[in-house]
């Protein structure tokens, strides 16, 4: 049976998905191997002609072998097998933690600081540069697809300060012509629309119904009336109870204070300490529906549902159930930046094929010339990243993969030493440099394990960053007919194991086509949140991690093709005939942690954060990331890395 059926989901079929290391990990339970034994391939030379990692398929974002020594690093047996670091008798000026667009980010400000014959050593465990900006290629038929294995786009709650925007624009990218280069009506032209897809475990029907209310308000944002209708359509189709109907009804059309009597401050101050979840159900009384409905709405912003999402975020987001609640507009006290409308955030948008790769890459060409070609923003796009340039002996930037610092230490008393020691692992060795200084440009929760003499309270404080675990998952179709006959451009499915999916976004530059039409290949987009509904959210985010880190591609696989074919079955999409190529870009360190005012007291009453006590800079090790500002964007990467990079310069 089970046999019959992954036939009929084409488990059987040869498409680019899993290679040697890939199914080796993950049927033996990828964290659990030890790190050493990773040696051969994580090793393999980036110097070597055919290494090229944008276009390898299968299990990326956090692929195996790029975890192991960290882990064992935490479990404390690395350095029972570690031998004696070699010394590899380099000397830098700068040597940074962790590539992603932080640690590129560090190396651009410390070359305006010091000049640009500054030796610079970036080291990274993963096998590509860019962090969690990373790039997927696929190739379908003669069809060339980019995708983006993790940072969607230019966007922030809040908009991009004059450091952020000033490296975009160093950077070349004009973010205001991005509307040249979209295609916005293309799905709409087709007759596609945000859908809902209820699922038979979850709502006891398989149905795909119109998305009345795509994250919040209507889907253009304007006319009321358009919402009115969608919402009648939604309420003829949707496989909920009558009474959920009726309930979602009077949310929209029986604006109710729940709170009377209280001022707007009092209110929020409530709505701020209680979840969505039981807003709905305890103080509006809605049908359990509704709640199931909304659970994974919040999904790809917080990476968890709205049983741990304040009801003050949802009014924020413009959920129903505020309508009548009288609410000061401002921001109230606790409210996380994401639920703070700001139009002039809003305008700030920018999405490349890839994502925020293509900052990653503009900043590595900036760096490294030589290593992608070209000088425009949009010849990097093809550009072909040459990866046996970024570490060459004569270069004064060089970025080192498949290393991850495994221990930076002060050559002697951090407030009087004069270098910095840091021992990486690659290819099962271990080797050490040395520096003037280093930024610490990786995740926070690692920091305590590499870097033992930072004091108690900070590494408490590090340590407390815990991250959201996601998948971004490409699937890569040969055509996207089934999408126009069921009318889909994007699908929420809240039951679903990835709770989103969605056609790439239509966007041709620099001479990179995107589909135009259905007949030709694409990338449909998957998101997932390892959530465990319940949970305090540092404990969800836990849980979600070891959840991603144990399971096989095979499952993820077989889960994405049975998704695809239950969703998009009515519109004739085989999964069998249709998938080209998976690429599953498992984040179980995904965004940085955001503080929430239902479990972070400290955020709701004011005083110092955790990520300020985490960041501070020790000696002549500084601390950057995106987890410094405890906010999970790209603009914020670039500022802790500007601080980070005037602290040990300024001296
Ligand atoms: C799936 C996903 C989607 C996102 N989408 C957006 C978006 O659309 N827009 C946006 O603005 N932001 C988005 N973000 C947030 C994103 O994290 C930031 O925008 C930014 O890319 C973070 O950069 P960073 O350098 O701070 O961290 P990272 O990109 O995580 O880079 C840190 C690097 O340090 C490495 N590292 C860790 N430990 C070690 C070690 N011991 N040795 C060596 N290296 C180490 C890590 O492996 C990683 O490569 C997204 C994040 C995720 C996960």
């Amino acid at each position: 049976m089970h046999d019959s059926h992954d036939r009929e989901l084409g488990m059987h079929r040869k498409i680019t998905r899993r290679d040697f290391i890939n199914g080796v990990a993950a049927t033996a339970g990828a964290s659990m191997m030890p790190w050493h034994l990773f040696a051969e391939d994580a090793g393999k030379s980036q110097n070597a002609a055919n290494y090229y990692p944008p276009s390898l398929t299968g299990m990326r974002g956090s692929h195996p072998g790029s975890f192991d020594a960290a882990h064992s690093l935490r479990d404390g047996t690395f350095w029972d097998s570690a031998g004696k670091p070699e010394d590899t008798g380099e000397i830098y000026d700068l040597i940074i933690v962790g590539g992603g667009i932080s640690g590129l980010a560090a190396a651009h400000f410390y070359r305006k600081a010091m000049g640009n014959s500054a030796r610079i050593l970036i080291l990274d465990n993963h096998d590509d540069f860019g962090g969690h900006a990373k790039r997927n290629e696929f190739r379908v038929n003669s069809a060339f697809r980019l995708g983006f294995g993790g940072t969607f786009s230019i966007e922030s709650p809040a908009p991009y300060g004059a450091v952020a925007k000033g490296v975009i624009e160093e950077l070349g990218i004009d973010v205001p012509s991005y509307s040249k280069y979209v295609n916005k009506d293309l799905y709409r032209s087709f007759g596609l629309r945000p859908r809902i897809f209820f699922d038979k475990e979850t709502f006891g029907v398989d149905k795909l119904v119109i998305n009345p209310n795509p994250r919040g308000g209507n889907e253009s944002g304007d006319a009321a009336s358009a919402s009115a209708a969608l919402l009648k359509q939604f309420l003829a189709e949707a496989p909920i109870a009558d009474q959920a109907k009726r309930d979602l009804q009077r949310l929209y059309d029986e604006p109710k204070d729940y709170f009377p009597g209280l001022t707007s401050d009092e209110k929020k101050a409530k709505l701020a300490r209680i979840s969505y979840a039981n807003f709905l159900k305890d103080i509006a009384g809605v049908h359990e529906d509704i709640v199931k409905m909304y659970q994974s709405l919040p999904h790809g912003l917080f990476g968890v549902g709205i049983d741990a999402v304040a009801a003050q975020d949802a009014w924020g987001f413009d959920l129903p159930g505020f309508a009548g609640m009288k609410l000061d507009p401002a921001p109230g006290k606790g409210m996380n930046r994401d639920a703070i409308p700001n139009e002039e955030a809003e305008e700030y948008f920018f999405h490349f094929p890839d994502g925020n790769a293509t900052i990653a890459r503009l900043l590595v060409r900036k760096l490294i010339p030589d290593a992608i070609p070209g000088n425009a923003m949009s010849d990097v796009i093809l550009a072909k990243a040459n990866y046996a340039r970024l570490d060459r002996s004569g270069s004064s930037v060089r970025i080192r993969l498949n290393s991850t610092a495994v221990r930076v230490k002060h050559l002697g008393d951090a407030n009087s030493a004069k270098e910095v020691e840091v021992s990486y692992a690659r290819a099962g060795k271990v080797y050490t440099a040395r520096a003037k200084n280093s930024v610490l440009a990786c995740w926070h929760v690692v920091i305590p394990y590499i870097c033992e003499e930072l004091p108690d309270q900070q590494k408490d404080a590090l340590a407390s960053a815990q991250k959201v675990p996601l998948l971004y998952t490409n699937v890569a179709v040969r055509n996207w007919m089934s999408f126009q006959k069921v009318g889909a451009s994007s699908i929420y499915a809240p039951g679903m194991y990835h709770s989103g999916v969605n056609l790439d976004l239509p966007v041709s530059i620099g001479g990179y086509e995107c589909a135009r039409k259905p007949e030709e290949p694409i990338v449909v987009h998957m998101m997932k949140a390892a959530c465990h509904p319940g949970l305090p959210a540092r404990q969800q985010h836990s849980a979600g991690r070891m959840e991603l880190y144990t399971t096989t591609f095979e499952t993820m696989e077989r889960k994405i093709r049975d998704q695809l074919a239950r969703t998009l079955g009515p519109g004739g999409f085989d999964p069998a005939r249709d998938i080209a190529a998976i690429t599953v870009n498992r984040w179980p360190h995904g965004y940085a942690y955001e503080y929430n005012s239902l479990f972070d007291s400290f955020w709701l009453e004011g005083g110092v954060t955790p990520c300020e006590t985490a960041r501070k800079t020790y000696g002549r090790i500084a601390i950057a990331n995106a987890d410094a500002g405890a906010y999970a964007y790209t603009d914020e990467a670039i500022n802790q890395a500007y601080r980070a990079v005037a602290e040990i310069t300024k001296a």
